[in-house]
């Protein structure tokens, strides 16, 4: 039994088995997970998304190996079996169930519109498959079939809650099921940027992750390849970007590598601190070389627990494996449950 067995608020959230957490995981979507499931009004199911990998190319064994990855990077970020109900996305085949039930009532048009579905045919345009079609359905049913009403996640996840919303909405009209409409439940490292260039952290970019495994060494060559400018400039808010100001430099260029800096300051080292560099760069001007021994020595800290723990707990592969076959049964038994209810609402039972 969970330690909340009572509760009926449920949270539900997961990541997909395609290697290492990075620091975006960790503060858009791990961080979330943590909250709540210290939170004693909610039940709190995660999972590892392994059936999300296999919607983009993938190699057998990587996924494998992954997937036990992702468990461990769990339980070293402080997960707690006991607390919360950890297990494997595909060893729980009534979420394949309801995606299909829910692809009944989603259009085909509304998918491929998704920007999330766009920019994965741009990197793979030969692997526009049906399966990347319908990862938003899954991850409805992934989220509903625990009637889950929060959910973890990046901001980057918005758009696939909003297609569980109006699923959820369609299947209530249309059949009388009761399914929330879940929210996101945000961090404040709900976009964590790219170390190396535009967009997010992604672990899909080279170059643009610290993961949550790295050594200081590491931490400290990856942030060496941060880009930078002359350190001293204007600053100006951008209300419609997720980096929120424009630093400009003495040359008069735009640098959008400090804004994303002094994100990880902001994050790691406090709103102070970030304060203090941005009076600096006004003034003064920011030497960077020690900004970012500063700002790695601050994320390592963060870390080095984590991977203490995680150094542990790969040397006991039994509890890992308990872990698992405990937290799959649990995740089974619910999600049976619901699929008997959908079942008899829309004809099938
Ligand atoms: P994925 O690796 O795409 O399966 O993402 C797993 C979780 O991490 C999702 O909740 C994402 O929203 C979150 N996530 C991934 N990258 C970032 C990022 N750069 N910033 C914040 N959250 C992220």
């Amino acid at each position: 039994m969970t330690a909340k067995p009572n509760t009926t608020k449920r949270v539900l959230s997961g990541i997909r088995a395609t290697g290492r957490l990075h620091l975006g995981n960790y503060l858009g979507a791990v961080k979330g997970m943590l909250a709540l499931q210290d939170d004693p009004e909610y039940q709190t199911f995660y999972m590892v998304a392994d059936a999300h990998t296999i919607t983009t190319p993938y190699q057998v064994e990587e996924l494998r190996k992954n997937r036990r990855a992702v468990i461990l990077d769990y339980l070293a970020a402080g997960l707690d079996p006991e607390k919360s109900v950890i297990f494997q996305q595909a060893a729980i085949s009534e979420h394949f169930e309801l995606a299909f039930y829910f692809s009944s009532v989603t259009t085909i048009a509304k998918m491929q519109h998704l920007p999330t579905f766009k920019d994965k045919v741009k990197q793979y345009p030969n692997h526009a498959t049906m399966a990347l079609l319908n990862y938003p359905v899954l991850m409805a049913a992934d989220i509903l079939i625990y009637m889950a009403d929060r959910v973890p996640v990046g901001i980057d996840q918005e758009p696939h809650l909003e297609v569980t919303r109006e699923i959820a909405r369609r299947m209530n009209q249309d059949y009388g099921t009761n399914f929330p409409e879940p929210q996101r439940f945000a961090t404040t490292g709900e976009y964590v940027p790219s170390l190396s260039g535009e967009g997010k952290m992604s672990k899909s970019v080279e170059g643009s992750f610290i993961n949550l495994t790295d050594d200081l060494a590491t931490i400290q060559q990856r942030l060496a390849n941060a880009a930078t400018d002359s350190g001293k400039g204007t600053i100006a808010d951008e209300a419609d970007t997720k980096l929120k100001k424009i630093y400009t430099d003495a040359s008069g260029q735009r640098s959008d590598g400090v804004a994303r800096l002094l994100t990880f300051v902001e994050l790691f080292e406090g709103t102070d601190q970030r304060a203090e560099y941005e009076q600096q760069y006004t003034s003064t001007g920011i030497k960077y070389g020690q900004l970012k021994q500063q700002l790695a020595q601050a994320i390592y800290k963060q870390l080095a627990p984590m991977q203490i723990k995680r150094h542990e707990l790969e040397n006991n592969a039994s509890f890992v494996d308990q872990v698992i076959a405990d937290g799959n049964a649990k995740a089974k038994a619910v999600a049976q449950t619901t699929i008997a209810q959908v079942k008899e609402k829309i004809g099938l039972g």
